[in-house]
Formats: C-alpha cells, sequence, structure tokens
C-alpha cells in the first residue's frame, strides 16, 4: 500500500459541545466545520493542526457505530485515516494481503471524502481508514 499521510485521527465522545470546549479553549484549535453524517449516525466537529485533522465523533443514536463502541470502551481514540490516491487500488492491495475489510469499496464519508475502513482484527486493533480526497485532484 501507498499512504501519503495522517488526514485525520477519529476520537468518540459523549458530548460534541464539551468536547469542543476542551480543543478550542484548553488546547487552542479552532472548530471549523460541524458536520451530520446520517448514515454513519454520527455529528462531527473537525479541527485542523498542520495537515492532520482531528474529527471528534458524537454519536446521535445508542445503536450507532459510535454509540457502540463508547458503550464497550468508553470515549477515547476510534479511528485513524490515512490520506491515499487511489484509493480503489490501496484497497484491492490490502485485500490481496488477506486485510479484512469492512468496505469493499469506497462511499461517502464527511467533508465529501471517498473513505473505506480496514477491519481491526486484521490490524493490530487499529480501526484503519483510507480516504481520498478525489475533489482535489
Ligand atoms: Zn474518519
Amino acid at each position: 500500500m501507498e499512504l501519503n499521510y495522517i488526514e485525520h485521527i477519529g476520537i468518540a465522545v459523549k458530548d460534541l459541545p464539551s468536547a469542543i470546549g476542551y480543543y478550542e479553549d484548553i488546547l487552542g484549535l479552532r472548530c471549523y466545520s460541524i458536520e451530520e453524517v446520517k448514515d454513519q449516525k454520527v455529528k462531527t466537529a473537525f479541527f485542523k493542526i498542520g495537515q492532520t485533522k482531528i474529527e471528534l465523533l458524537e454519536s446521535t443514536s445508542p445503536d450507532g457505530p459510535i454509540g457502540k463502541f463508547i458503550e464497550k470502551k468508553g470515549e477515547g481514540i476510534h479511528h485513524i485515516a490515512f490520506a491515499v490516491n487511489n484509493i480503489e487500488t490501496q484497497l484491492g492491495n490490502a485485500a490481496s494481503k488477506g486485510i479484512h475489510l469492512i468496505d469493499e469499496k469506497p462511499r461517502k464519508g464527511a467533508e465529501g471524502l471517498e473513505i473505506a475502513f480496514l477491519h481491526p482484527r486484521s490490524t493490530f486493533g487499529v480501526l484503519t481508514e483510507l480516504c481520498e480526497n478525489k475533489k482535489q485532484l
């Protein structure tokens, strides 16, 4: 595979406004976007640090993926996302090496990126996201 850089780190939080308060008031970052991703049942808040983003994730429903994650593991780092070119090719490379894919094909994520997840059971416990910004190219 070929990864360009860490696009973002996804962090599961129970309450978006209080978490945003911490990132803004204590860490001094600025939330530049809040977006709901309906099919993932999450509300996201984005911060930028260098070329990497922090993506805070609050569940909009207890049965969504973030709701379940928090129930099982509590708040904290949920996934790491790598920027790639040719996301379909990268997914194919991973699959051909026996990596279990959550998404066989890329789908639309927050910020209009094409995203796909690798399963944590193939990645030493780290839910891994690949994302490609096709608008920029
Ligand atoms: Zn993400």
